[in-house]
């Protein structure tokens, strides 16, 4: 007799069908099991959801297509692995096929039962966890970690830079391993930069037996290693970005998010899902302990922590006698025009030069590539299929568009008026390095030699083994300045630095975006984070802040490392406003041929959803240009729809979607919503 299965196939984001579609089987598989299937013309994945698809009429049994075949060598997908993806993709408002197959290795599709069961037969065994490296913990360590084995949680360790957090991660891990022999533990980071360091720390403690990553920035190979090992328990860690959250570990006991205020846990494309509130959900689904772990928390989590419902861990201080930095504010407005170095702060670094000690130059890039412009008319290195300039890259001598990628070599003379002094409009690293080269060049340090400055940004760290390369030189003193991007502030444990200098701090100040002010409070302590880390020299590191707006709050709250106070002051502001986290927000975009066609899409849907239940709970307003407005001679609009409630806007999202769907507008590509937009 033929069994009827519903299989979550790769439907398209807006799919119709419920997600799944059926199939018939000659066999019962139980639901979690991995098969293939056709789907049109092509062989696909798929995963079996329920074994009997009565609630899933699209289709008569007649008419259903057999299972191709199904990969019998791997043990089921968990139940609670399915309802977290059902979660995912109704909250976010995506198919689950979509949202299921992001949370799978990509060549699960591509390998035959024989392959995989080779891959299957040689697991490296587990390994004993590596036991008494171990530090000693600090008491303030030490209390955490207790209040942590305590309570159920979800925590926030609120920890100051520097306090030794990625220790309480590590035995927060090692307890529970020793105490299950079948638990299995998730630690996330925000950047794929950040995990070779911390995979190291990882592995020295516990073994590289028990230890997989998993990030985009893997091979297929090593991708369906690494989930292999997970989803069969050998690997009892999993380190990892945010796809990690979807790893399948059937002894998850407790996941950690470090840094969890880092806006690289938001999906920016596709499914676009928080994997900081999707570890929360998960941690609350398979009975985990969750662990979220900043020095500076996104101000949802601050909230819930002020409200008890999440339960706050401080440790306050640095381990040792390292201390924060001191932070000097330089008033950008005493200083002669042009100014990018204040004598000053090039006084300070020159002091720490002769001392042997490191300087980290750091340059908010946002609003700040460096643009071409004529000196002579108002020509600027426009792109001229975005409303966007391009940026002057010097390596190759090509103006690039940052968006659609439109790249040509820079002109020999000003287009429009043909003057050959064309030059480079605000500053990027790469110019900000070679300012710093000529402003220090005739500085030596205390041998003799000349001053060494490093640049570490995304450009310069497109090669392969760069980063490490020049982290390696960093760390073993063989670099006085290090110039960066944000890249620079995360996570590095710099010991050699005494000096910390923000450039250009204020283009968020004054954002459109709400979030921007706490945006750059995080990042300039965790700028300044990367100072006086080490005992002996901390006593004399700085934090150097150059801006335009001295007395801003923002500054008198970083003169006193004081993130509370900072918090609460963002936090009235935004109750006020009814904003996040006291008001709860989606953004539908439209791309279209035109301007008008995208907005017309929006103001038509919004019209239509008037007629919903539940629509006097939301409120959604005009459909308006984003603000980088033509992408690639695409058009994009955006619409921003608020409730009060999150539980009203999910119902009205939901409502919302087939009217969607339903609405045809002359020249509309493509639309999508963003639950829980992290940029307006
Ligand atoms: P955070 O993540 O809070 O910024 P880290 O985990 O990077 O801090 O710790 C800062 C430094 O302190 C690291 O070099 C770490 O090895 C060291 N450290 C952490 N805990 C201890 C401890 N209990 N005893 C000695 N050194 C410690
Ligand atoms: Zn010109
Ligand atoms: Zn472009």
């Amino acid at each position: 007799m033929a069994h009827r299965l519903a299989v979550v196939v790769p439907t398209p984001a807006h799919s119709s069908l419920a997600g799944a579609l059926s199939y018939r089987s000659e066999f019962a598989l139980a639901p979690g099991t991995l098969v293939r299937v056709p789907l049109g013309r092509r062989e696909v994945l798929g995963v079996v959801w329920e074994d009997d698809p009565s609630g899933h009429p699209e289709r008569s049994a007649a008419e259903d297509k057999p299972v191709t075949g199904s990969l019998d060598g791997i043990p089921p997908l968990s139940a609670n692995w399915r309802r977290l993806v059902a979660f995912c993709a109704g909250y976010y408002q995506r198919s689950l096929g979509e949202v299921a197959m992001a949370g799978l290795p990509p060549q699960l599709r591509d390998l035959d039962g024989v392959q995989l069961g080779r891959r299957l037969k040689r697991p490296s065994a587990p390994t004993a966890a590596a036991a008494g490296s171990a530090l000693n913990l600090t008491p303030e360590q030490d209390a955490a970690l207790l209040s942590f084995e305590a309570g159920n949680g979800p925590f926030l360790l609120f920890g100051a830079t520097g306090s030794g957090k990625t220790e309480v991660y590590l035995q927060a891990v090692q307890r529970l391993l020793e105490r299950e022999p079948l638990a299995q533990a998730l630690v996330m980071v925000p950047e794929i930069n950040l995990t070779p360091q911390l995979q190291e720390r990882f592995v020295e403690r516990f073994g590289a037996g028990q230890v997989v990553a998993m990030n985009s920035g893997m091979t297929h190979p090593q991708r369906l290693k690494s989930w292999l090992a997970a989803h069969t328990g050998t690997a009892r860690i999993v380190l990892g970005t945010r796809m990690a959250v979807f790893a399948s570990m059937p002894g998850l006991k407790l996941i950690v998010v470090d840094e969890e205020h880092d806006p690289s846990y938001k999906q920016q494309e596709g499914a676009r899902y928080s994997a900081r509130d999707l570890a929360v959900y998960r941690g609350k689904l398979e009975g985990a302990k969750v662990l979220l772990g900043s020095a500076t928390p996104s101000l949802e989590s601050w909230h819930a922590s002020e409200k008890g419902r999440y339960q706050r861990l401080l440790m306050a201080s640095r381990v040792g006698q390292g201390q924060l930095p001191a932070v000097r504010v330089v008033d950008m407005n005493l200083q002669p025009k042009q100014t990018v170095f204040s004598t000053a702060l090039l006084q300070a670094m020159q002091q720490r030069i002769a001392r042997g000690e490191q300087s980290l130059v750091f340059l908010n890039r946002r609003g700040y590539a460096p643009v071409l412009a004529c000196t002579a008319c108002d020509w600027k290195s426009e792109c001229p299929n975005c409303s966007a300039f391009r940026v002057f890259h010097k390596i190759d001598r090509t103006l690039r568009c940052h968006h659609c990628g439109y790249t040509e070599r820079v002109p020999r003379a000003c287009p429009v008026c043909g003057n050959v002094d064309i030059a480079p409009v605000g500053r990027g690293t790469e110019q900000l390095e070679e300012h710093l080269g000529e402003l220090l060049a005739d500085v030596k340090q205390a041998n003799g030699d000349s001053v060494r400055i490093a640049r570490m940004d995304a450009d310069s760290m497109r090669l392969k083994g760069a980063l490490e390369q020049q982290l390696a030189r960093m760390h073993a003193g063989d670099v006085d300045i290090l110039v960066g991007t944000q890249m620079v502030t995360k996570g590095h444990d710099f010991r050699r630095i005494t000096l910390v200098a923000a450039l250009n701090a204020d283009s968020a100040l004054f954002s459109s975006d709400f979030r921007a002010p706490e945006r750059l409070f995080g990042l300039l302590m965790q700028a300044a984070g990367r100072a006086g880390r080490d005992a002996a020299q901390a006593a004399a590191s700085e934090m150097w802040v150059q801006t335009w707006h001295p007395q801003h709050p923002l500054f008198a709250a970083l003169r006193r490392h004081d993130y509370p106070a900072f918090a609460a002051s963002q936090l009235k502001e935004r109750e006020q406003a009814g904003m996040p986290p006291f008001g709860f927000q989606a953004l539908v975009r439209a791309e279209a041929r035109t301007q008008e066609a995208a907005q017309a899409f929006l103001q038509a849907a919004s019209a239509a959803a008037q007629e919903l239940e539940g629509a006097e709970q939301v409120t959604l307003y005009s459909a308006v240009p984003m603000s980088i407005q033509r992408v690639a001679n695409v058009e994009r609009a955006q619409m921003l729809v608020e409730s009060a409630s999150r539980g009203a806007l999910q119902r009205f999202l939901a409502a919302w979607q087939p009217v969607l769907r339903a609405t045809r507008e002359k020249g509309l590509i493509r639309w999508a919503v963003d639950v829980d937009p992290l940029a307006i």
